[in-house]
């Protein structure tokens, strides 16, 4: 790849920004990601493996599944440089188990406080989704005193939904408290993530869509997650939504999604990173754009799978608004988060606005 022109704006004259951007590192895989183009619509190219992933066919992302707190500020810049507008964040386990109820608390103050904070301090809006998960739900004294303090949380401004909820062993316990939250979810009238289990994924999927069955739950308002080629049929067939984690070096990589929506198409089909603390990367839902565009996936169908169908889902919950991110406030990195903020010793802080930055992020 040597022709890389000095990038311009649309006059000819040299843009500092996009020199800035022409050396973005991909968090991911150390790939160099280069916005550039021959007029003033810039395309997002993954310059150091060239041919795989030369253009994205959208200009707003939405990553529906991501685990922010486990971020650095580079991955935020990376996302929003890439497009992602906003991100939701599921409650989840954080790769041990708590054992008290205020480690808890904490954890749902910050996802719902600071992390949505620090988000927009990089331009990204940042929901979240409350619920106790899986794996924490067998400690059964923690469980009774979360399940306590879940209402007050779930009320919150930002919160989407209840999630992730579903089985991790398929123990009793998990089905109990599976069972209380989706009920509080209809009490609450928020939407539902369900987390499916990496063992036995398909009879715990089946299962997960039998209990919200039996409790009357709408499969209109419930995102199934975590999909394969094995689970994706019964999940649509049944009414939900269906949405796919693209974690690198797995089965489930961008080129399977983007045969996988060559197959089923985009109704109640979303793509998610499920980005977290393992090894994953928080930019595959604008590298699964960019590939599905280079195979020929029409403009609408990514636009759906990686934009407006988490939107569609998300938004029931009133929380969340696509003037959130079109209208938005601007960056300010002077402000604070009860007196903290994203800066150290004397970095300069970013003062824009969203709008202006947005519109030079025109993906071709
Ligand atoms: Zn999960
Ligand atoms: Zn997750």
């Amino acid at each position: 790849m040597g022709d890389n022109p000095s990038p311009t704006n649309g006059a000819g004259v040299p843009d500092p920004i996009a020199a800035e951007r022409a050396r973005l590192k991909c968090p991911c895989c150390a790939s160099v990601l280069s916005l550039r183009g021959s007029d003033a619509a810039p395309r997002l190219d993954l310059v150091e493996r060239a041919g795989l992933l030369p253009a994205a066919a959208g200009t707003m992302f939405i990553d529906p599944h991501a685990h922010m707190i486990s971020r650095t500020t580079s991955d935020y810049e990376a996302m929003a440089l890439a497009g992602v507008v906003a991100v939701i964040e599921p409650a989840f386990w954080l790769g041990q188990p708590r054992t008290h109820l205020g480690s808890y608390v904490d954890y749902l103050a910050t996802i719902i406080g600071f992390e949505r904070f620090r988000a927009g301090q990089f331009g990204i809006r940042h929901y979240c989704c409350v619920g106790l998960n899986p794996k924490e739900a067998n400690n059964e004294a923690l469980a009774e005193a979360v399940m306590e303090v879940l209402p007050h949380f779930a009320v919150k401004a930002g919160v989407v939904a209840m999630g992730e909820l579903g089985y991790d062993e398929q123990t009793a316990l998990e089905d109990k408290y599976l069972r209380l939250q989706i009920n509080l979810a209809k009490e609450l009238e928020l939407p539902i993530m369900i987390h499916t289990p990496h063992r036995d994924k398909r009879r715990g999927t089946l299962r997960t869509m039998d209990v919200l069955a039996e409790h009357g739950f709408d499969p209109g308002r419930c995102v199934i997650d975590h999909n394969t080629e094995e689970t994706v049929r019964d999940v649509l067939d049944r009414g939900y939504f269906a949405a796919f984690s693209i974690y690198p070096h797995t089965k489930m990589g961008n080129e399977r999604m983007t045969e996988l929506v060559r197959q089923y198409g985009a109704e109640r089909i979303i793509v998610d990173s499920a980005c977290d603390w393992g090894v994953s990367d928080a930019l595959a839902v604008p590298k699964t754009a960019a590939l599905m565009a280079e195979r020929g996936i029409a403009p609408e169908t990514i636009r759906k799978v990686t934009y407006q169908n988490a939107l569609a889902i998300y938004g029931l919950s009133g929380s969340m608004r696509e003037a959130d991110w079109l209208e938005p406030t601007p960056i300010d990195q002077r402000s604070l988060f009860e007196g903290n903020s994203v800066l150290r010793g004397g970095q300069q802080p970013r003062i824009e606005g969203l709008r202006q930055s947005m519109d030079d992020l025109r993906i071709a």
